[in-house]
Order: structure tokens, then C-alpha cells, then sequence
């Protein structure tokens, strides 16, 4: 692992050269308190401080809607990869949401490996940025608030400088491309490295205790606790849409009838909604409220527990802020411990 200092003086440099590597996408302020990631128009929109955007990196792989496919009665179907040519270089993903992408790396790779998604992954730079948690930071408890892998470049923060750690060949391509606006990390710099790294650890204010978890949760299955929940949950949704690792999708057709043609579309979709597990027939396997949310809770750190070896959620608190009725995942986990 290369590890190299980037002095601030140099970043709107380095963030402009990045633009030789694809468009160069960064997270911007869009109100006071919610961030999206977009098109950098300017360095000075960067907002360096943001914490978490509303949807997460995972709109740029598994769009929230994408045709799959064009079809005509007299030309057969015509496959559509939309943007897999297009170079894209996603700065400022936290640890969590780059613990996002390889879940979902591991959802659309496993098994029947979706073209769709990786057409697009293999031509996106990550780079990493570091963090400061808020009180809906839960990560340190899902093992997801650093990471060694899954980035091209990771800068972590300094007082006048970055410490750029490159992660994979093409990061080390652009450390080298940059070596002019590059210095070797001194003593001074690691000491204050770990004084920042100690202080980020004291910040935490909330943890998920994860340990046997799974099991508890397979013991509870029929507790009062989700009957309670499904009366507070709206089932707007909302907690899926902006998850880093909900995949859940609806796939259906638009046809067009006078030219005898059409096209497929794959469209985000949550457990959540009432239809979801309508099966042909008209019956719906999760009719109750209570059902389609235990579902969700049991899918984060049951089932792709059993499944994968790892809860599927990274502990972003993105669900606890835009929960429109507060639900809050660490106190519905707690009740369900017996602890809350
Ligand atoms: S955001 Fe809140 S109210 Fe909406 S579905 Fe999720 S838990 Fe229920
Ligand atoms: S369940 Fe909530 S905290 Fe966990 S990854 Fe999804 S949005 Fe983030």
C-alpha cells in the first residue's frame, strides 16, 4: 500500500486534473442539511464536509430506472447498456458507502453476475474521502468505518494536507500522473494522522450491539416488537430508496401499440410496498405492514448473514434521517434485544 501526502494548496489542482480520468462526480450541497453527488461544476462546490447524501453511490451502478432493453416486431430486441462507455470518477465516498458498493458487488456478482451494473462499476474511479461521525453514524459497529480496499484513492484528512492512500493500479496511474503536487508523509503528519483517527473514535455517540444478533433475531420472529412497528411504518419506502444496499427492483414493460414496439425497464422497488410480494394469482405473501417490515430488518442482518457471511447494512444513518415517522434501526434492534 502507497500512502502520499496531497498539501490542500494543491487539491483544486489535483481536482481539476482528475477531469483527464471522466466526468468527475462530487457530493454538493443541495439545502442546508442534504447532499447529492453530481457533475463538479466548480471546485468550490465540493462539499467537503457533508456527511451522507440523500441517495447513496449506488444510483451511478443500479440506476433507479434503466431500460434493459429495446424491442420491435420487425427488428427483435436490442440490447441498452445506458453509460457503459462513460468515464466517471466518483470522489468523496466515506468508508460506509464504499462498504456499500461491495455489497452490492457481492449482490449483483454472485451467482448470475448483472451485466447491466458491471458495465458501469468497471469504468467508475472511487475515490475515498474521511469522516467525522454524527449521532446516526453507526458504522464503527458494523465494521464499516475504514476501509483497506475497494477505492482507487482514499484521502484522509489532515489540517493542511491529505494523506492519499492508492488502492489499486489506476489510483497508483494517477498518484504518478499527480507526482508534482505529491510529498512524502513525514512523522509530524502520522502523529497528527492518529490524534485525528483517536479523536473520530471518541465521537461516536451510537453503536448497534451486533453480536449474536442474527440468532436473537431468529428467536424473535413473532415478537410484539414488528406488530408495534408496522403500525409506525408508513411503508413509504423512503428507508429503502436512499439504503446504500437495498437492490430490490420491479421489472416491467412500456409498449407502444401503433408502432408495434417497446422497451423493458428495470425500476427501483422496495419490500416495503404493499405489492411487492404479489405473485400471480393475486396473492400477496406479505400483506401486513408488520410482515413487509420485519422483512427489511431481518434481510439487513439475518438473512445476508446466512447468506454471505455479513449484515447488508453499513450503518450510514441515512434510514434515521429520512424516516419520515423517526424510526430509528438501533432502538427497533434493542427492543427487539429486550434492552430498550
Ligand atoms: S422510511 Fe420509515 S416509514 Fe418509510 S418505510 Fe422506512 S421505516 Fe417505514
Ligand atoms: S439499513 Fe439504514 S443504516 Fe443500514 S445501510 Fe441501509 S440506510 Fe444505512
Amino acid at each position: 500500500m502507497k500512502i502520499l501526502k496531497l498539501p490542500k494548496t494543491n487539491f483544486k489542482l489535483f481536482m481539476e486534473g482528475l477531469q483527464n480520468y471522466g466526468e468527475v462526480h462530487v457530493p454538493k450541497r443541495k439545502s442546508n442539511q442534504s447532499f447529492v453527488f453530481g457533475p463538479m461544476e466548480n471546485t468550490s462546490e465540493i462539499a467537503m464536509d457533508y456527511l451522507r447524501t440523500i441517495n447513496p453511490p449506488k444510483k451511478y451502478f443500479f440506476k433507479p430506472k434503466d431500460t434493459l432493453f429495446n424491442f420491435s416486431s420487425t427488428k427483435g430486441f436490442t440490447e441498452v447498456i445506458e453509460d457503459s462507455d462513460k468515464k466517471i470518477v466518483l470522489f468523496g465516498l466515506h468508508p460506509c458507502d464504499i462498504h456499500g458498493l461491495k455489497i452490492l458487488d457481492i449482490v449483483f456478482g454472485t451467482n448470475y453476475p448483472d451485466k447491466y451494473y458491471f458495465a458501469r462499476r468497471k469504468n467508475v474511479v472511487v475515490i475515498g474521502l474521511s469522516c467525522m461521525p454524527d449521532d446516526k453514524c453507526f458504522c464503527r459497529s458494523m465494521g464499516t468505518d475504514a476501509t483497506e480496499d475497494g477505492f482507487d484513492l482514499f484521502l484522509s484528512e489532515l489540517k493542511s494536507s491529505y494523506l492519499l492512500t492508492v488502492g489499486s493500479s489506476i489510483g497508483d496511474d494517477i498518484s504518478t500522473d499527480f507526482k508534482h503536487l505529491l510529498a512524502e508523509v513525514s512523522k509530524k503528519d502520522t502523529n497528527e494522522y492518529l490524534k485525528i483517527r483517536k479523536e473520530r473514535k471518541n465521537r461516536f455517540t451510537l453503536s448497534l450491539d451486533t453480536s449474536d444478533l442474527p440468532y436473537i433475531l431468529e428467536l424473535q420472529r413473532e415478537s410484539e416488537v414488528w406488530e408495534e412497528l408496522g403500525k409506525k411504518c408508513l411503508c413509504c419506502g423512503s428507508c429503502s430508496m436512499v439504503c446504500p444496499t437495498c437492490s430490490c427492483f420491479n421489472v416491467y414493460d412500456i409498449q407502444n401499440l401503433i408502432t408495434d414496439s417497446g422497451e423493458r425497464v428495470r425500476q427501483w422497488d422496495s419490500c416495503l410496498f404493499k405489492d411487492y410480494a404479489v405473485v400471480a394469482g393475486g396473492h400477496n405473501f406479505r400483506v401486513n405492514r408488520a410482515d413487509r417490515v420485519r422483512n427489511r430488518y431481518y434481510d439487513k442482518q439475518n438473512g445476508f448473514v446466512s447468506q454471505y457471511g455479513k449484515p447488508s447494512c453499513t450503518g450510514c444513518g441515512r434510514c434515521i434521517q429520512y424516516c419520515p415517522t423517526k424510526i430509528h434501526v438501533v432502538e427497533v434492534f434493542n427492543k427487539v434485544r429486550g434492552e430498550a
